[in-house]
């Protein structure tokens, strides 16, 4: 079965949900605030698709035919659609809004997924009419590559809509893993202390940005140390996920540590921006 889908944000997780759902035949509308969004998100889907090509994983006729089943657009506007997939900046309002305006420009039967890291699919879906239509659908970074998607029900998910997702989830080669509506939901509640906490020992001198990293690598085999995790989420995502944490619990654990908001407001936001804790050619 081939569905129309709208992903709406064409940045790091919006470009890869994009490619692999037109990778499982379906059409997709690639939405963003500008063209030039868009056409970086693009973008990188063309080089992820070119890597496969010459890598001989895809034919160039596969992958010409996945990204000609991809629109660019900027406007949502009667959206002809059976799911959208909000992927847009971790901002509550931002989201809200937009889940406001994709209640009025898709049809009824259209369900509405947010790939929010952190905030709760209840408070998203009551900003439509449709909350039984309204899911977290939440992928990995990379998309293309990662298996997960954590599916989160809303308290007012219905059973169709949750069925609906984890099959789709399936049909586009991902494993799904059902969890409830808490702040972090299971993923960030375990992955971003950790990380901040990784922060902390820097900021205390505790290690240098290698030391941590290689501590985490090397000893407990995790595949890439926390700092270089982080930087490759975006700190701007790490920091909005620790403050819905220390908002959602009240809990001072929660706290993000003063320099992940530093470096967020120096604009050093990790490998999307060219400079986190390390350095990136962008
Ligand atoms: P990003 O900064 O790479 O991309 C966000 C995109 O949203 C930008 O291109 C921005 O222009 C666009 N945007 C902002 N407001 C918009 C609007 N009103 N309409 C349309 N587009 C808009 O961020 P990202 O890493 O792709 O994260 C996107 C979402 O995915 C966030 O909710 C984040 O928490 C979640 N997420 C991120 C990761 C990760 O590892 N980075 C993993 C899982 C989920």
């Amino acid at each position: 079965m081939s569905y129309r889908i709208a992903v709406i944000g064409a940045g790091q997780m919006g470009s890869g949900i994009a490619q692999v759902a037109a990778q499982a035949g379906h059409d997709v509308l690639l939405n963003d605030r500008a063209d030039e969004f868009v056409q970086r998100g693009l973008s990188v889907i063309k080089k992820n698709l070119a890597r496969d090509v010459e890598k001989g994983r895809k034919s160039q006729a596969v992958a010409d035919a996945v990204i000609a089943r991809i629109t660019p657009s900027t406007t949502i506007a009667h959206y002809d659609v059976d799911l959208a997939v909000e992927a847009a900046t971790e901002h509550l309002d931002t989201k809200l809004a937009l889940f406001r305006t994709l209640d009025a420009q898709t049809p009824a039967r259209a369900i509405l997924a947010s790939n929010t890291s952190s905030i709760s699919i209840t408070m998203i879906a009551a900003a439509t009419k449709r909350p039984e239509q309204c899911i977290g659908m939440h992928f990995m970074n990379p998309v293309p590559v990662m298996q997960l998607v954590e599916i989160i029900r809303g308290i007012a998910t219905s059973q169709a809509t949750y069925d609906f997702t984890h099959a789709l989830a399936g049909q586009m080669g991902k494993t799904p893993v059902e969890v409830n509506d808490f702040p972090g939901f299971v993923s960030n509640r375990v992955l971003m202390p950790m990380i901040n906490e990784a922060i902390y020992t820097l900021y205390e001198g505790v290690g240098s940005v290698e030391a941590i990293d290689t501590v985490m690598k090397l000893g407990m085999n995790h595949p890439m140390g926390p700092l270089t995790l982080a930087d490759f989420i975006g700190l701007d995502t790490c920091l909005a996920i620790m403050n819905v944490l220390h908002e959602g619990f009240g809990d001072s654990k929660y706290r993000p540590c003063p320099l992940l908001k530093q470096y967020v407001a120096a604009g050093w936001l990790g490998k999307k921006s060219g400079r986190g804790f390390y350095r990136y050619d962008t």
